[in-house]
């Protein structure tokens, strides 16, 4: 009897098998409302480290009772994502301030009343723009925010908002784990005290069943080899890519660690950073990752029943990678390059409200003695000359340098910013385009470049 039963329960488990095989090749799976790319399980597409430790990983959690669903929206340049499990909400950045009222909408369309959790992953205004709409529309049970603060009005309106609430924002320690339902996260960096925000990032996994999801905000190089050092598991079923595809991010040694079967980039259309990376999306690419993407495709969600993820759409096939920009919408801003943040205390003044507006103040601009011997040793190349002398007429010093990038992270800062990185970590270029082009394409807030 045994084994005539164990017999029909494996021609039955085949036949299930077949099926469902049918079924995906079909583009669909019955009684999911979001057509699937339905892939369930991580074939041989990993390197074989990755795999071992992906599959010890997996099998970890708890059981899933309720549906998580995790929506990467598409917010433009910046980082928004809504997770939802049962009755429970959280949200892991707000976009930028300009995103604030659509993504108020687009959580009262999916019945969000509440969020659990708000974190801020750090205080860039891709990532915290649109938070004090959230603050003020929303309930919001706890706030995290990374411990790195900046001196802009876009914090400070969080600060603001906050506050109207009568709240405050706490920052987790790497290792503490908060429930969602029958999810859970656990907070896995910022691991140490670094010289900029990104990474400063908060980052966690959250585990559904056996579903993990990876968030690193806009963590660089550095703060990655810090968080693969750590020991913690970091393999993943699916990254969200840091830093919205950053050739400063998603490192090989990094990847070899998360190994994802799936990949979302959240960056904007044609954005001016040249997100996501060519050599980015090549290292995804052959790892045999499968890559979503919202400047093609919009928000796109994952839904995870504890054992399988399914898609609301079909990877990307592009492969497209972004191009930094070279067009003639920095121009404005290199007249006032040299001003945006002047020496005095004023510093509110200085920013603008939605952080992309070209209108600055233009206080006395500061001498850039330091920069000039260096600049002139830059070599423009193609079109860069010509934009390049048409910075100079605009200041008073030809050849002034008035862009340093950072070595380390692919920050970009005026000459003028008191935030500078050490002299041998300057590289200095006379304008945006090239510093860009150079692939310094993270503009430092403080100075908006
Ligand atoms: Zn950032
Ligand atoms: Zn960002």
């Amino acid at each position: 009897m045994r084994s005539r039963k164990s017999v029909l329960l494996r021609t039955f488990f085949a036949f299930a098998l077949f099926a469902a095989l049918i079924l995906s090749v079909g583009g669909f799976l019955p009684g999911n409302a979001i057509s699937a790319d339905a892939a369930p399980s991580r074939t041989g597409n990993t390197t074989a480290a990755g795999s071992a430790s992906a599959a010890s990983a997996r099998t970890s959690t708890t059981s899933a009772t309720e549906t998580l669903y995790v929506h990467f929206i598409d917010v433009g340049q910046g980082d928004a994502t809504l997770i939802l499990c049962g009755e429970h909400a959280m949200l892991i950045d707000a976009g930028d301030n300009s995103k604030g009222t659509a993504l108020q909408l687009y959580l009262t369309k999916q019945g969000v009343k509440k969020l659990d959790y708000l974190v801020l992953t750090h205080p860039d205004a891709d990532h915290i723009g649109g938070a004090d709409v959230v603050l003020t529309k929303f309930d919001v049970g706890t706030v995290f925010l990374s411990d790195y603060p900046e001196d802009t009005k876009t914090y400070q309106d969080v600060l603001d908002a906050l506050k109207a609430k009568h709240m405050r924002s706490s920052m987790p320690e790497p290792g503490d784990s908060y429930t969602l339902g029958s999810a859970a996260f656990t907070i896995l960096a910022p691991l140490e005290d670094y010289d900029n925000a990104n990474d400063s990032s908060i980052a966690l996994m959250l585990r559904h069943g056996g579903s993990s999801f990876l968030f690193t905000g806009d963590c660089g190089e550095e703060a990655e080899k810090d968080l693969t050092a750590s020991g913690q598991s970091l393999s993943a079923d699916v990254y969200q890519v840091g830093h919205h595809g950053s050739r400063y991010s998603s490192s090989q040694a990094f990847m070899n660690a998360v190994s994802p079967t799936w990949a979302v980039i959240s960056c904007g259309e044609d954005n001016s950073y040249g997100h996501p990376a060519a050599e980015v999306l090549n290292r995804f690419r052959s790892m045999g990752i499968k890559v979503f993407r919202t400047d093609e495709q919009g928000s796109i969600i994952a839904v995870s029943d504890g054992k399988e993820i399914s898609w609301s759409c079909a990877p990307s096939q592009t492969w497209k990678a972004g191009e930094p920009t070279k067009s003639s919408t920095d121009q404005p801003k290199k007249s006032t390059a040299a001003s945006a943040v002047s020496g005095s205390t004023t510093t509110q003044s200085a920013f603008s409200g939605s952080g992309t507006s070209a209108a600055q103040p233009a206080p006395a601009a500061e001498e850039n003695d330091k920069e000039k011997t260096a600049s002139a040793t830059q070599t423009p190349t193609g079109d860069s000359a010509s934009s390049g002398g048409q910075a100079f007429a605009t200041g008073s010093s030809p050849g002034a340098g008035l862009y340093i990038g950072n070595k380390n992270n692919g920050k970009l800062h005026l000459s003028s910013c008191h935030k500078l990185p050490l002299e041998k970590n300057q590289a200095v270029f006379n304008t945006r385009e090239e510093a860009v082009a150079a692939g310094y394409d993270d503009p430092c807030k403080l100075c908006n470049p």
